[in-house]
């Protein structure tokens, strides 16, 4: 079975239509696919009819943003309910913050002498909600930065232009509100927050505390020494081991839907979990 837990469309700041994307998913062999848009579930819907034509299991998602203290974590909702009121007005308030965001990031690039910003992201997000992402594709492309690695190491991050703070979900109520929707939650790519081990393990705690459950042992940026220490957390705080390409753009070589490494032999697999019971009778 080829698994990933991990994915986006059109309807956060992937470049592929759900459409487009499970037909890639099943060109790619993917037997059971999780759409997890940021803060985003209307892809959910298209999703799901192309995965029934296609012989594709599509698990319900979505990546929310969430603030734990100075960080800035991404939580993965695995199994959601996309009909839950609690889930859906955190989302709502998540796409409000964010098309906030949007309109204070294009004034500042535009103190910084970059004009028409969100005219000009906006044209790269073609539905749901503006990310730095479709920001950073604007950039690119009027030559601001060679790549997508310079864009970011020159706009869009902390302190330089076009960065501005957003008030996300704070960890406790994002796991809060994909819990009352049925879901698991699962903390994304753990490795990319540069976090202490000291850190890491507060948050894990902090995480467990408030009815977390899984974690992405094989996410996107984790290299093998990565994937050792975040199984032997799993191990070390109970959570179930995630697998998920993080898929945005076919133009990305280096993520592909299903392009997952193996889970480590004493991990157990996020798809033992109930809330996933579909895949079970697989
Ligand atoms: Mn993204
Ligand atoms: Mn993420
Ligand atoms: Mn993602």
């Amino acid at each position: 079975m080829k698994y990933d837990f991990h994915s986006h469309s059109t309807f956060s700041d992937g470049t592929l239509t759900p459409t487009q994307l499970l037909q890639r998913a099943a060109d790619q062999g993917v037997d059971v696919l999780a759409l997890t848009d940021h803060d985003n579930i209307d892809g959910l819907a298209e999703a799901r009819v192309v995965a029934n034509d296609n012989g594709v299991l599509l698990i319900n998602g979505v990546e929310i943003s969430v603030h734990w203290g100075k960080h800035l974590l991404h939580i993965v909702g695995l199994g959601i309910d996309p009909d839950n009121t609690d889930l859906i007005e955190c989302l709502t308030q998540a796409q409000s913050a964010r098309s906030d965001r949007a309109q204070r990031m294009a004034k500042d690039l535009e103190r910084h002498g970059i004009e028409g910003a969100y005219e000009g992201a906006r044209e790269y997000c073609l539905q749901g909600n503006m990310s730095r992402t479709h920001f950073a594709r604007f950039l690119l492309d009027k030559g601001y930065a060679k790549d997508m690695k310079q864009v970011f190491k020159r706009y869009l991050v902390n302190g330089k232009p076009g960065y501005v703070s957003c008030e996300w979900a704070t960890l406790e109520n994002a796991v809060a509100r994909i819990k009352a929707a049925g879901g698991v939650a699962v903390v994304a790519h753990p490795a990319r927050y540069k976090l202490t081990m000291s850190k890491m393990k507060s948050m894990l705690a902090d995480f467990v505390d408030c009815g977390g459950e899984g974690i992405e042992v094989i996410g996107s940026g984790h290299n093998d020494n990565d994937i050792r220490i975040t199984s032997a957390l799993a191990t070390e705080y109970g959570l179930l081991s995630s697998v998920g390409s993080d898929f945005h753009d076919p133009q990305n070589g280096r993520r592909e839907l299903g392009r997952v490494a193996p889970l480590p032999e004493q991990c157990t697999p996020i798809w033992r979990h109930d809330a996933l019971e579909r895949i079970h009778s697989r």
